[in-house]
């Protein structure tokens, strides 16, 4: 009887985890072949295609503001704005302002962004054993010795201010072994991580009083009642091991990224933009800024003659609504390509790419997140005191704790903008780098990690 009664329950339970089996290997085969389908480049018919749609997009507009909103005036027959006397000169400064965006757009989309794959041979991966990269939620090794992450940079510190792109490939001394492409996918969560969690560094104040704060030769470290220290990641991103590329087989050069849509490492990779079809990297990136600079002229002054001409028509009826089209269209550009712009400018005088920024941002939100929880929102004063403590210790984020930093603002724009002032508002002339070389900030060790103010050349402390 209880054989019988247990049998199909048992029977259920097999079935069920059958059912689970199969539900399990559907849902893992599917992610497969999303991921699969992920890590295709796309088409070139895909990535080209957008450029397709803008050029339709600015013939349209070119229609409706010449041929229905210029010729009208051309010809004097009643048009919105008035006669021959502001047809024309609305009609050349058009004119002018699109031959400038279509200059630039064509240089933006025919330039190669840069392929690390022209200039690398590829090579197995660097046999090396990669060292574990810190990280904050790993937390044994950091508390263990009450140690933080540049008391061992300091054996480094005699390498600092020679640093070049070409490490040795030797064994190193700290045995770690883990898949390459895992310890990769660990760096890309370690750049983020800037800072040990409040839990952690609240932990190890109270059982060593030492242990958590930095050391410092700044004496003002010591007078603060904090537990918690800016915590730069430490990948070791010029060391070749850490910059191999799985998908390409090749060491990258410094600062390239691999573009999935692309399907290649790219020169200082900046992004994948589908409106130029591919991607923004060191030898368009000056050409990205000079088409903003002119798609942005270009649509606020459509923007501003259309409104002109939409306000006088409507005062006397006739309201062409394909203007209404256009004036939405270049509002949206306007905000679109502005805000890039401004973007752009900002890391281009930071020597950051978009990319690096990301990892910039990351690490303020997590500093804004520690303080946020340690202080009360009020105080105000605190949190800026402990940031500034911060910035004494390690440097400001954007410029001295930043690998590519030159030194000032003009030598990063001119890095990238070039020389002549001509070329920073024409799509004339090229970037002074190669894009494949780099000049690391002195501030940095040999293997690109941040050093605290104390082990900086002496000249720049
Ligand atoms: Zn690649
Ligand atoms: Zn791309």
């Amino acid at each position: 009887m209880a054989q019988h009664d247990t049998h199909p329950q048992s029977q259920s339970q097999s079935s069920d985890a059958r059912c689970c089996g199969v539900v399990q290997e559907a849902t893992s085969k599917s992610l497969d072949r999303r991921n699969k389908r992920r890590e295709k480049p796309q088409p070139w018919i895909v990535l080209k295609m957008t450029i397709g749609f803008a050029l339709g997009i600015i013939a349209y507009a070119s229609y409706v503001y010449i041929g229905r909103f210029c010729v009208p005036m051309l010809k004097s027959k009643g048009g919105s704005l008035g006669g021959r006397q502001v047809g024309v000169p609305f009609l050349v400064i058009f004119c002018i302002l699109l031959i400038m965006m279509l200059w630039a757009y064509a240089l933006v989309v025919l330039t190669s962004p840069g392929y690390a794959r022209d200039y690398v041979e590829r090579s197995p991966p660097p046999q090396v054993a990669l060292r574990p990269v810190p990280r904050w939620w790993d937390s044994s090794s950091d508390l263990e010795g009450g140690q933080y992450e540049y008391t061992s940079n300091s054996t480094h510190a005699n390498g600092g201010a020679q640093t070049n792109g070409s490490s040795t490939l030797q064994s190193l001394p700290v045995p770690h072994e883990k898949p390459i492409q895992q310890q990769q996918q660990d760096d890309n969560s370690g750049v983020a991580d800037a800072i040990r969690p409040v839990q952690v560094a609240r932990a190890h104040a109270e059982t060593d009083d030492n242990g958590a704060l930095p050391p410092s030769s700044d004496d003002g470290a010591r007078g603060l009642p904090m537990m918690f220290t800016r915590k730069l990641p430490m990948t070791p991103i010029m060391r070749p091991e850490y910059r191999y590329c799985n998908k390409d087989g090749f060491v990258k050069p410094l600062r390239a990224h691999h573009c999935r849509a692309c399907g290649t490492c790219i020169l200082k990779y900046d992004h994948h933009c589908p409106w130029i079809g591919q991607c923004v990297g060191a030898r368009n990136h000056k050409f990205f800024v000079n088409f903003l600079q002119w798609a942005g002229v270009f649509c606020m002054w459509t923007f501003a003659t259309l409104v002109a001409g939409v306000v006088q028509e409507s005062r006397n009826g006739n309201l062409d609504p394909q203007y209404i089209v256009i004036i939405a269209l270049a509002g949206l550009f306007i905000l679109f390509t502005v805000s890039l712009l401004f973007t752009h400018v900002r890391l281009i005088l930071l020597n950051q790419s978009t990319v690096e920024s990301l990892n910039m941002q990351r690490m303020k939100e997590r500093e804004k997140s520690v303080l946020a929880r340690h202080y009360a929102w009020y105080q105000f004063g605190a949190k800026r005191q402990l940031r500034k403590q911060w910035d004494r210790e390690w440097g400001d984020i954007d410029t001295e704790a930043n690998l590519w930093w030159l030194g000032n603002t003009r030598e990063n724009w001119v890095s990238v903008m070039g020389h002549n002032v001509w070329q920073w508002f024409l799509p004339i002339g090229s970037s002074p780098s190669d894009g494949r070389h780099w000049l690391p900030n002195p501030r940095f060790d040999s293997e690109g990690k941040p050093r605290p103010r104390s082990l900086w050349p002496v000249a720049l402390q």
